[in-house]
């Protein structure tokens, strides 16, 4: 890894794959990745990883985990421990890095580096248990046992909004559980990848336990890392990103009988009941919706709301949004930061038209920023960064696309309904299911949400974004295949469970097959109970 000096701009982070325990200069060439709030400011240069390099990382992950199994799991965890202390070292210049990569504003940066850090303290003490259970035996002189073994090696494929939490989440119980790991993180985010690299490195794993290769997902490093599912180099797939990838991923390893670890996209809604505190609501609708630029599988996608306040919530989140400051995501003060790449962009600007077929209101007409039209508070670059303003669309109803499809991007419905039972059937009707939230002070309507809404995630009174690294994270539906990251859940995704026997007996006692009264023994006496 080195730095080249890079004229006006600051410095180009050229990066290599990590393979085997080596640093691996790409056998073919180097991709680009531009900051997103200034085109010309050319951050890092990453290997176009072929399929051969994808190919020797997965053989060189085979070749160690083994060895790294038989290593303690309290000792694994210790690199765990020297990984969260390096994290914590290089907090601020990794997520100051981040944000000029992939223009997350600052202080969500350092929140997805304090996540590492936390995920990483607690898997390292996780070490120290990974239970097993002793369970008694239908037959006498015989032991049972449960035990947690790793699946091998593991492919982890990450999306580049959350590029050092996410990867975290996957590949730090792998790595404790055992497993080897082979990482091809986003091209969006490969400097940011590349650092946290180093910092496992450093923090001392055996060669080939960990290798990462850089480049593009279809016909690209992504696709030739699921590739070696189908060549038997690979046991399973963690992957974070859009549903129509995570099918690909799902078909792949359904094939091979293995199971993925699927984060996928999400279509989240926020009730707001008449009841409900609507300072609180609309500070939380707004965070859940704008948050990231609309850049979070957890972004508020529908805003449903009682019609009993539907114009209060909608004038003051009409409000509020225009008066958000959106910029540099180095500016301390900003709200969001840009698009994090041109195909989230284009794509975001052609849903507008989503909306209009289908016959909803646009309220607030998101649009692309630019030197000639631009917000009195807008701090970046507005010729060479990926910004846009917020879009509110309003009149929404269930049977339409853009209340059903994924919006990445700052863009949020306003959906009317009519009480508790109209909200919970409008929230359950799309196809995800990956985060909720509901805004009431009526303890009976939090329950029945809780109970009734389809979701891995559900917040009452809060936003639909936040995590915390001892909780269970993931979906239903369409945002995943029901695995969890996070917390002692996703052990089970990263391990498997073996059963073992010990017979005591000295003879072969044979389970389920009735025993000959001889083999039985004397009846028991009952003639003395009354
Ligand atoms: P994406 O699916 O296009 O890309 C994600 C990753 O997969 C990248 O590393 C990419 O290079 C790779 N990839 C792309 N095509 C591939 C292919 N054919 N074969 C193998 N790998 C391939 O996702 P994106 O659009 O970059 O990211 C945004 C999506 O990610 C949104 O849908 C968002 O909701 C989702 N996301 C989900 C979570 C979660 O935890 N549920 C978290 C973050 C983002």
């Amino acid at each position: 890894m080195e730095y080249l000096a890079n004229g006006p701009f600051r410095d180009t982070l050229v990066v290599d794959n990590w393979i085997g325990g080596s640093a691996r200069p790409p056998g073919a060439s180097r991709f680009e990745r531009r900051s997103p709030q200034n085109r010309d400011d050319l951050v890092t240069l990453a290997p176009e990883s072929q399929e051969e390099e994808v190919r020797e990382a997965c053989e060189k992950a085979r070749a160690a985990q083994q060895a790294w199994a038989r290593v303690p799991a309290p000792q694994r965890a210790q690199v765990l421990g020297r990984l969260a202390q390096l994290l914590i070292e290089k907090k601020e210049q990794l997520a100051r890095f981040a944000a000029r990569e992939m223009g997350k504003p600052l202080r969500e940066a350092r929140g997805s580096v304090q996540e590492a850090i936390d995920t990483a303290e607690f898997f390292q003490s996780e070490g120290r248990r990974l239970y097993g259970q002793t369970v008694p035996s239908e037959l006498p002189d015989k032991e049972l046992f449960t035990y947690r073994r790793p699946i091998g090696v593991v492919g982890v494929i990450t999306a580049g909004n959350f590029p050092v939490a996410v990867p975290s989440w996957k590949v730090v119980p792998a790595l404790l559980c055992g497993n080897s790991v082979v990482w091809k993180p986003s091209d969006d985010a490969p400097g940011t990848a590349a650092l946290v690299a180093e910092l496992w490195r450093r923090a001392g794993l055996p060669p080939g336990v960990l290798s990462v290769v850089h480049g593009g997902g279809g016909n690209a490093a992504g696709e030739y890392l699921l590739r070696q599912v189908d060549a038997g180099l690979v046991d399973k797939i963690s992957f974070t990103g859009s549903t129509e990838v995570g099918r690909k991923v799902g078909e792949i390893c359904g094939r091979n009988l293995s199971i993925p670890s699927l984060e996928l996209g999400g279509k989240n809604p926020l009730v707001i009941l008449a009841d409900a505190d609507l300072q609180l609501a609309v500070e939380g609708a707004l965070w859940a919706s704008f948050g990231t630029a609309g850049q979070r599988c957890t972004s508020a996608g529908n805003i449903i709301v009682d019609r009993r306040v539907m114009p209060t919530v909608r004038e003051q989140l009409v409000q509020r949004a225009r008066s958000l400051r959106i910029g540099d995501p180095l500016d301390e003060s900003v709200d969001y930061g840009p698009m994090i790449n041109q195909r989230f962009l284009e794509k975001w600007l052609e849903q507008v038209s989503v909306a209009r077929d289908d016959g909803a209101e646009i309220l607030l007409d998101g649009r692309r920023i630019t030197p000639d039209e631009k917000p009195a508070s807008f701090s970046g670059d507005a010729a060479l960064g990926l910004y846009v303003t917020p879009r509110i669309i309003d009149r929404v109803k269930p049977s339409m696309r853009v209340f059903r499809e994924e919006c990445f991007g700052p863009t949020v419905n306003l959906v009317e309904i009519d009480g508790l039972d109209q909200a919970i059937q409008v929230a359950n009707a799309t196809p995800y299911g990956l985060s909720s939230a509901i805004y009431t002070r009526d303890a009976r309507a939090m329950l029945r949400f809780k109970e009734e809404i389809s979701a891995g995630m559900t917040s009452v009174n809060n936003s639909t974004t936040g995590a915390e690294t001892h909780l269970p994270f993931g979906g239903n539906g369409w945002s995943g295949n029901g695995t969890r990251e996070s917390g002692i859940w996703v052990i089970d995704a990263y391990t498997r469970w073996q059963a073992v026997n010990v017979d005591l007996s000295g003879k072969l006692q044979k389970a389920q097959i009735d025993l000959t009264d001889a083999e039985l023994g004397p009846a028991p006496d009952f003639s003395s109970l009354t």
